[in-house]
C-alpha cells in the first residue's frame, strides 16, 4: 500500500519522505519539471502561512505605535493649552 501524502492526503506510488518523516507525492519524469510536487506545495503553504502571520502582526504593532503617538499628541496639546493660558494671564497684567 502506498503511503498517504501529508499535504493533499492522497495515496501515491511516487513519493518523497522528508527528514521530518513527512510523506509527499512527487510525480516527476526525470529531466522534466515535476507534474506533482506536494513537498514544494507544502513548503510554499508554510511560507504563505508565515507571511500571513507577519502581515497580521503588523497592524497590531502600528496600532500600539498609534496609541503611543496619540498620547504624545494629547500631552503636547495639554502643554500647549497651559502655555496659552499662561500667556493670557500675562497679557491681563
Ligand atoms: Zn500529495
Amino acid at each position: 500500500m502506498s503511503p498517504k501524502c501529508d499535504y493533499c492526503g492522497q495515496r501515491n506510488s511516487s513519493f518523497v519522505v522528508t527528514a521530518n518523516h513527512l510523506t509527499f507525492c512527487l510525480e516527476q519524469v526525470i529531466g522534466n519539471p515535476p507534474t506533482k510536487d506536494c513537498h514544494k506545495a507544502y513548503l510554499d503553504s508554510l511560507k504563505k502561512t508565515k507571511a500571513l502571520k507577519t502581515a497580521k502582526d503588523l497592524p497590531e504593532l502600528s496600532q500600539q505605535e498609534r496609541s503611543k503617538n496619540i498620547s504624545k499628541l494629547e500631552a503636547y496639546q495639554k502643554e500647549l493649552k497651559q502655555k496659552r493660558f499662561a500667556l493670557r494671564l500675562q497679557s491681563y497684567r
